[in-house]
């Protein structure tokens, strides 16, 4: 699709970013094409049909301080699909399952002392606090963690949620990754002793199915079901890109596809975006679904310390979005390196770890109330951000004139959310309009 100055843009990738990209761009003006590999729009944050529940393949939760989400929804007209609620969120440790997440849960704690308490308290009020994350940008958050929580603090709070995630890699992650992600959940607060959580009617996919009917008002393109295999340039100047062997002609091309794809799709790009590329480490998810006849517990988060239980947490997505008020929808995600052996397991081992640990946490669990089971999984599902990753990564304006890129590594020290999806969306659309 050409756009009004006769140039011709294609965005790589069909998820909040690329939608994101795709919706900013034609603000504009600009007409666009999105190519997406999958067969549906949303990327992570995409439905599927789990049997007879229209529902996100992974959970997606809303926090107070996601502006770019609320603006985007305010401009679709859908600001009144956003729900809060005061949700609860629970610890199960050494064979008990507790409140946790406000200060009387804190006092009432039974593995910590009270010095360890305070803390964590001090620890936490210091990450919502905190303006500028540089000087935690250098650091590794796990030795960041155990010198302000001290080690017993460290092995009940944040050992499980750092070995059950990063494995091998977890002492790569930089502190500011991890006070950034404090920060985030910190913020999103009623009071000292309301969580505050958001959801959408309907999940993250009716945004996406807006964004998309929006870009599709503005003039620009969605194409489903095509992978680029390659992005072609002539003398360091992107000329198109090859879908199924055609090449079609562009001048501008954005990639949101994740990184480790960008160094096979765009040969071209200079040795040191290739060698940057080749560093970047990822982990990926295996994320099971279960569809229960009643609920397992009040909370919507419960964490997971407990010794032989390899698995961190449960989020009980029908405790924040009562969908139709009859199913009781729990995620359980199995981040892990690639090349962990379990990442290969059989959806049904899973299936069996999951169960008797259900039966850990509420002994009366019986697999009578399981209706319905499914697993998801997504390769690259998380950036491993070690410290000073920005300088890790190449530039999003690549020297390969014409070529932009942006993953979900790109928001450090920020986590993935759709909200800074967005935010990388607007970033990449200003530089590739600039350049212009
Ligand atoms: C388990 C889990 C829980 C999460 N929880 C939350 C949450 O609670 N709140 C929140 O805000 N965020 C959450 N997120 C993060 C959120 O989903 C991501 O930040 C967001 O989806 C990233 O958007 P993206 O467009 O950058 O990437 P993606 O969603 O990964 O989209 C990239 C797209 O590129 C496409 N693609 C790849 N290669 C090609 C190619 N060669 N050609 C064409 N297309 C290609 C892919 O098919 C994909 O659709 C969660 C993610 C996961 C995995």
């Amino acid at each position: 699709m050409t756009d009004q100055s006769g140039q011709k843009i294609a965005i790589i990738g069909g998820g909040p970013m690329g939608l994101g990209a795709a919706y900013y761009l034609g603000k504009q003006g600009h007409k666009v094409t999105v190519y997406e590999a999958g067969d549906r729009v949303g990327g992570m944050t995409a439905s599927f049909d789990f049997d007879g529940t229209m529902i996100e393949r992974f959970f997606h939760f809303i926090c107070a301080t996601d502006y770019d989400y609320f603006e985007i929804l305010e401009e679709l007209g859908m600001s009144d699909q956003l729900n809060w609620v005061n949700t609860r969120m629970g610890y199960f440790y050494n064979g008990r399952l507790s409140n946790w997440g406000d200060p009387i849960s804190l006092l009432t704690f039974r593995g910590l002392s009270l010095i360890d308490k305070a803390r964590y308290a001090f620890k936490v009020l210091y990450c919502k606090g905190l303006k500028n994350f540089d000087e935690l940008d250098q650091q590794k958050a796990t030795e960041w963690l155990k010198k302000w929580l001290g080690p017993k603090g460290y092995q009940v709070l944040w050992d499980p949620l750092m070995s059950l995630k990063f494995y091998e890699l977890q002492d790569e992650v930089s502190a500011a990754w991890i006070a950034a992600r404090v920060q985030r959940v910190a913020q999103s607060r009623e009071s000292l002793f309301k969580e505050k959580t958001g959801y959408l009617t309907g999940c993250s996919e009716v945004l996406m199915i807006a964004m998309q009917e929006a870009i599709e008002k503005q003039g620009s393109e969605i194409k489903l079901s095509q992978p680029i295999k390659q992005v072609v340039s002539e003398n360091n100047r992107v000329t198109g890109i090859d879908v199924g062997g055609e090449v079609h002609a562009y001048d501008t091309v954005i990639s949101t596809a994740p990184l480790p794809y960008v160094s096979q799709m765009v040969p071209d790009l200079p040795q040191q975006d290739h060698d940057k590329l080749a560093r970047i480490k990822n982990v990926g998810v295996v994320c099971l679904m279960f569809k229960l006849d009643r609920k397992f517990s009040d909370y919507f988060w419960l964490n997971i310390n407990a010794p032989g239980i390899e698995m961190p947490g449960i989020i009980e997505y029908t405790n924040l979005n009562p969908l139709n008020g009859k199913d009781h929808i729990l995620y359980v995600p199995y981040y892990m390196p690639q090349t962990n052996p379990k990442y290969s397991w059989d959806n049904e081992l899973f299936y069996e770890e999951v169960v008797k640990v259900f039966k850990t946490i509420r002994p009366e669990f019986s697999e009578d109330w399981i209706k319905s089971f499914h697993a998801s999984r997504y390769f690259y599902a998380q950036p491993v951000c070690e410290p000073g990753y920005l300088n890790m990564l190449p530039p999003m304006q690549s020297p390969l004139q014409g070529f932009y890129m942006a993953d979900t590594s790109y928001y450090y020290p920020q986590d993935r959310s759709i909200t800074e999806s967005l935010k990388m969306a607007k970033q990449l659309v200003e530089l590739a309009v600039a350049d212009r």
